[in-house]
């Protein structure tokens, strides 16, 4: 059995930290509905992210 993705993978969109447990943002992509999460320290700076699918950015 291969569990390569074993739950979901969860990077921030915008330094590729692995988030999962911390207070990272969770929302959805305003163009195409894709789960994005963002960690604490890049919404602190408001960076800006990209969607992995469309490749939308946002603030
Ligand atoms: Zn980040
Ligand atoms: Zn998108």
């Amino acid at each position: 059995m291969s569990t390569t993705d074993e739950s979901q993978r969860r990077s921030c969109v915008s330094c590729g930290l692995n988030i999962a447990g911390t207070n990272a943002a969770a929302f959805k992509c305003p163009d195409c509905g894709t789960q994005i999460y963002r960690c604490a320290k890049c919404r602190k700076q408001s960076n800006l992210y990209e969607c992995p699918d469309c490749g939308f950015t946002g603030p």
